[in-house]
């Protein structure tokens, strides 16, 4: 609720001045300029609450404005977070027990010049004990996907949070009851 300040003027109708307005300069009606007091001042003068039409015109427009940016963050926030979900559920990072399965079966299946091929290629790439690229590289881009995700449900709370706060407004504005104060 914005307080409005009554301005007296000689002609004995008080003008409507905000704080907004302190230190500028006012027409009346009469058509006497008046000037604001400083925002001090101000305070000490008579109030009561805006009844103003037009502000509340621009008031639910705006408010209007950010119902529609709310919903449409929580559409691209939902988009976007259930888009990489998807992704990251569809993952697969090669893991440790994967590569040691097939190993294994590897060396089951192999006769004794693949098994001497195999511990060649195993010594040269010591690939039991190296950290594997491949599987750290995966899981980076694991990490990120979720990371966008997170990001998304972080955006349509957001435009939840936003689209409730101007649907309150509007709602009080049109008088509903329920989303008035009590
Ligand atoms: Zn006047």
């Amino acid at each position: 609720m914005i307080t409005d300040y009554l301005l007296p003027c000689d002609c004995g109708s008080p003008q409507t001045v905000t704080t907004r307005q302190a230190g500028q300069q006012v027409t009346c009606r009469c058509g006497r300029v008046l000037t604001v007091p400083a925002l001090r001042e101000l305070r000490k003068l008579a109030t009561h609450a805006t009844e103003a039409k037009p502000r509340h015109k621009s008031w639910s427009l705006g408010r209007g404005i950010s119902f529609f940016i709310g919903i449409l963050l929580l559409l691209i926030g939902a988009g976007t977070y259930y888009y990489f979900q998807t992704l990251v559920s569809r993952f697969q990072v090669p893991t440790a027990g994967l590569a040691q399965q097939q190993l294994t079966e590897r060396i089951e299946a192999a006769n004794a010049q693949q098994l001497w091929e195999l511990w060649t290629a195993m010594r040269e790439n010591a690939l039991a004990s190296r950290p594997n690229p491949a599987r750290a590289e995966a899981e980076l881009l694991r990490d990120r996907l979720a990371l966008v995700r997170n990001l998304g449900g972080g955006l349509a709370f957001l435009g939840v949070g936003l689209a409730a706060i101007a649907y309150g407004n509007i709602g009080r504005l049109l008088g509903s009851p329920g989303t008035s104060r009590t």
